[in-house]
């Protein structure tokens, strides 16, 4: 496995228009539901506020970049295998984004005691996104903490993971695991000192994407969306959760070709990723979700392709690489590291 990747972004805050209004005015409402063996209970609800945080530092770590099942094998050595996991850190706890296999790699990194606790924003429950939590041990330790935000709240994942589908349900790991069904809107990450946009996106059964906030830094995750057959508009919803955002990672799963035979399948072309975020007013996209069947050669000629179309136009585009990171500065002193 080579954990090699290092990229820097320049940021842009967009200080004008929707996001920007919206940002002020809209009320988030998040239903808390704790998720212990025996009961279920409302714990609060979020009033979304501007947060303003001064030299904020964002990092962006890619675990798992595969969709739809993980793959092994060296043609996917540099871009990787394991399915949808990406860690975002802003000053606070993480906020993980969606709970596939590359969870292991995460978990591979902590130092022994290391208790885990984050904030989860979870696509959707298919299983390329979820597929890492029941394995995930550091949350089976007393004070380690998980809160998953997810647009079905708790009953899926307590009938995905339980007999006869899977022996143990993570839902009882001995760390506090809540899940929260959260609705189209803003909500606070406080202890993560985060802001989210949360927003529906078409796909094949209910999918959110998320806007990700840290001072003056945007970062859309879109990891699975269905393109019109046509590729010929864009959903406004996921024009929204990009308008004018420093990093946007998104669905690009298939190639035209393939697109063509697939496009009820509920996923986008990379030509097309590429295009909504020129679109969006977007500065970096991100190409993810990558097909299983996309090998490390494949990827990087569309990366190359894409960038050499799009960088006259203003727009960086690069592939998402399994233990690549992105560190955004809203000081424009963009910066590298390395996992
Ligand atoms: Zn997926
Ligand atoms: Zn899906």
């Amino acid at each position: 496995m080579r954990w090699p990747s290092t990229e820097a972004a320049d940021n842009h805050w967009p200080r004008r228009g929707w996001f920007r209004r919206a940002a002020m005015k809209t009320v988030a409402r998040v239903r808390w539901v704790t998720c212990a063996p025996s009961r279920i209970r409302s714990v609060s609800i979020f009033r979304a506020k501007v947060a303003s945080f001064s030299s904020v530092k964002v990092s962006v770590r890619f675990y798992g970049t595969r969709g739809s099942r993980p793959v092994v094998g060296p043609d996917h050595a540099e871009f990787g295998g394991d399915t949808a996991f990406v860690v975002i850190e802003a000053g606070g706890e993480p906020v993980f984004l969606d709970l596939g296999t590359g969870m292991d790699a995460y978990a591979r990194r902590l130092e022994a005691g290391q208790l885990v606790r984050a904030s989860v924003l979870l696509s959707h429950y298919h299983f390329d996104h979820v597929q890492g939590l029941p394995f995930f041990t550091a949350v089976d330790v007393e004070g380690a903490r998980l809160r998953i935000f997810t647009p079905g709240g708790p009953d899926p994942l307590e009938r995905l993971f339980a007999p006869p589908f899977f022996p143990v349900s993570p839902l009882r790991f001995r760390g506090e695991i809540s899940v929260a069904r959260v609705e189209e809107g803003r909500l606070e990450l406080e202890a993560s000192r985060v802001e989210v946009l949360a927003l529906e996106v078409p796909h094949t059964n209910t999918a959110f994407g998320y806007r990700i906030e840290a001072g003056g830094i945007s970062i859309c995750y879109i990891p699975d969306h269905q393109a019109p057959c046509g590729l010929d508009f864009f959903d406004e919803k996921a024009l929204r959760l990009a308008e004018g955002a420093d990093l946007v990672i998104h669905d690009a799963q298939y190639s035209e070709v393939e697109f063509a035979a697939k496009c009820h399948w509920g996923h986008s072309t990379y030509g097309y990723a590429a295009a909504l975020a020129h679109q969006a007013g977007a500065k970096h996209v991100v190409l993810f979700h990558h097909d299983p069947s996309r090998t490390d050669s494949d990827l990087l000629e569309v990366e190359k392709g894409l960038a050499a179309r799009y960088a006259p136009l203003g727009l960086r585009v690069t592939a998402a690489r399994q233990g690549g990171m992105i560190l955004l500065s809203d000081e424009h002193a963009a910066a590298a590291g390395a996992l």
